[in-house]
């Protein structure tokens, strides 16, 4: 005998823990299947997310800047140590218990908003009348039938591997390898200088390794501002991170210690690259297969993604799909937001998400954040436009803080003013631009910004004097 819900959501990340609250929140009888185990076993949610993917990365970013700070920048504030001194596996323990914490704590929210937790793989039976029929399925279990009134597809993600370049997480690997090494090798090399590029390339660089990034395409962030391009080129190159633009990977020879990569640079040129740990991160292709879809009617697209219109539905009536399993930015706020507008609409409410609006941001050292627009975008557009820059540097609590690294930077519309894109390099870009998404929300004018009391001395001041600069060319500290 089947167990009835009025939901089933497939996949625990954050997309479908957020959307299985909120149904409960909503009055809803919630069921979500999960079927990750972590690597002492045991069942864990929270997805990607919380177990390798922002949760760890977070936290070694935070640590690795610490030992960075204590190692090389202390003596700036006039403090001097020595004997410092990398303890990897304190820095893995702590990063673990951090997941650990965040994962428990959505069973605890499970627990509090009765949601049932299905543990195992997921899977559709069919669809008859009004219900969904899924079977889940568990090594140490009898397989269980559940049938639903609505099912939410949740997924998420998985890393891309390249052909060719096996990954055994040990010496090649991608993300899950890439958060748990256990030594810190003396030359990293990365293919791809995406987010996790970048980001975990920041970690084992301050860590002490020897990091050269491998990038495809001729431009660093092709999606960012032309802007923040250039600074952020510049700053990586100051820090000693290599990267290499306009990379094509040829011959991989993976040995028992160390990898060979053959590979052809911008000029044509063939180049070698010897490195004792290789990071894959060449993107992340959605969890498709496995599911059945064909059992209830629905096809993956040709990249293997559910397509969805703007509000999550899929064809299929009473089936909807959020987060990395969809179009769009593969974020985790951005399958939130989707979680908790599927849950509404399925409730009846008229929720809405302005995609235009989801921040992105990269947590590097300075991080870098925007929200809105480009320059290059509006251009494309043929839409007039203005901008205001203000550098840290000029900024007393960056000073204070060490931080003097990178801009805001407002675009505004030519004509109305309405705030367009905000664009940050900074050591504090990952809160700042929330300021940002607030103000384009309730579509703010640069003025608007500009004429709001900022606290002082703030980082904060320098989104204010990037608006003024915007709106009326009348920075008041430039
Ligand atoms: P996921 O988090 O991937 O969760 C999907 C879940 O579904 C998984 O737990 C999986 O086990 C489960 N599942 C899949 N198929 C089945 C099935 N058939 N049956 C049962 N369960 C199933 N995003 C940010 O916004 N900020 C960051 O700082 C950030 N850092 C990142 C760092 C790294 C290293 C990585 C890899 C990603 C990072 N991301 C970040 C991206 C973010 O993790 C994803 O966008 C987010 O997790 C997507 O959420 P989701 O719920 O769609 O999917
Ligand atoms: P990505 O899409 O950010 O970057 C992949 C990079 O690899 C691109 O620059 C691409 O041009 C390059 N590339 C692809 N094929 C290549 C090849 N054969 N040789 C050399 N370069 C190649 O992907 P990612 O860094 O793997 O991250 C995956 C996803 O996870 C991202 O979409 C991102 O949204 C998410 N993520 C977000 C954060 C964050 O928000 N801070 C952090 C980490 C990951």
């Amino acid at each position: 005998m089947a167990q009835n819900f009025d939901l089933v959501v497939i996949g625990a990340g954050p997309g479908g823990y957020i959307a299985a609250i909120r149904a409960a929140q909503l009055g809803m009888r919630v069921a979500c299947v999960e079927k990750w185990r972590n690597p002492a076993g045991e069942p864990a949610l929270g997805g990607t997310c919380l177990n390798v993917g922002c949760i760890p990365s977070k936290a070694l970013l935070a640590s690795s800047e610490e030992f960075e700070n204590a190692s090389q920048h202390l003596g700036d504030h006039g403090i001097a140590v020595s004997g410092v001194k990398l303890d990897l596996a304190k820095m893995m323990a702590r990063k673990d218990s951090i997941v650990s914490k965040m994962t428990k704590g959505i069973e605890f929210l499970f627990r509090k908003n009765k949601i049932t937790w299905l543990k195992g793989h997921g899977r559709f039976v069919a669809t008859e009348d009004e219900t969904i029929r899924i079977e889940v399925s568990d090594d140490d279990k009898d397989l269980q039938l559940v049938d639903a009134q609505q099912v939410i597809i949740a997924t998420g993600s998985k890393a891309r591997h390249l052909p060719g370049i096996p990954v055994d997480n040990k010496l090649v690997c991608d993300n899950e390898g890439a958060l748990a090494m256990t030594e810190v090798p003396k030359r990293l090399g990365v293919i791809g200088a995406g987010v996790i590029g970048l980001e975990l390339g920041s970690v084992w660089r301050r860590l002490g390794a020897e990091v050269t990034i491998l990038e495809a395409l001729p431009t660093l962030l092709g999606t960012a501002d032309p802007s923040v391009q250039k600074e952020a080129a510049r700053l990586f190159a100051r820090q000693g991170l290599k990267i290499h633009l306009g990379a094509k990977i040829g011959e991989v020879d993976v040995g028992k210690k160390n990898v060979k990569l053959g590979w052809t640079d911008a000029k044509g040129a063939e180049q070698q690259l010897e490195c004792d740990r290789l990071i894959v991160s060449v993107g992340r292709v959605p969890n498709t297969d496995g599911l059945n879809l064909d059992a209830i009617g629905l096809a993956a697209d040709e990249r293997g993604f559910v397509p969805v219109d703007e509000q999550c539905r899929t064809s299929v009536p009473r089936v909807w799909a959020i987060g990395d399993v969809v179009r769009g930015p593969m974020l985790a706020h951005k399958a939130e937001e989707e979680g908790v507008m599927v849950a509404e609409l399925i409730a009846g409410q008229k929720p809405h998400i302005d995609y235009n609006t989801v921040p992105w941001v990269i947590y590097t050292s300075p991080e870098i954040a925007w929200v809105g627009k480009n320059e290059q975008q509006l251009k494309e557009e043929g839409r007039a436009f203005k901008t205001g820059q203000f550098p840290f540097a000029a900024n007393g609590r960056a000073l204070g803080i060490n931080a003097p690294d990178g801009f805001v930077k407002v675009i505004a519309d030519e004509q109305t003013d309405e705030v367009l894109g905000v664009h940050i390099v900074s050591a504090a870009a990952s809160d700042m631009i929330a300021e940002a998404v607030m103000a384009m929300e309730f579509k703010a004018s640069a003025e608007d910004i500009g004429r709001i009391c900022h606290p002082h001395p703030s980082m904060s001041e320098a989104m204010r004097e990037a608006a003024l600069a915007a709106s009326d060319k009348r920075a008041l500290n430039m």
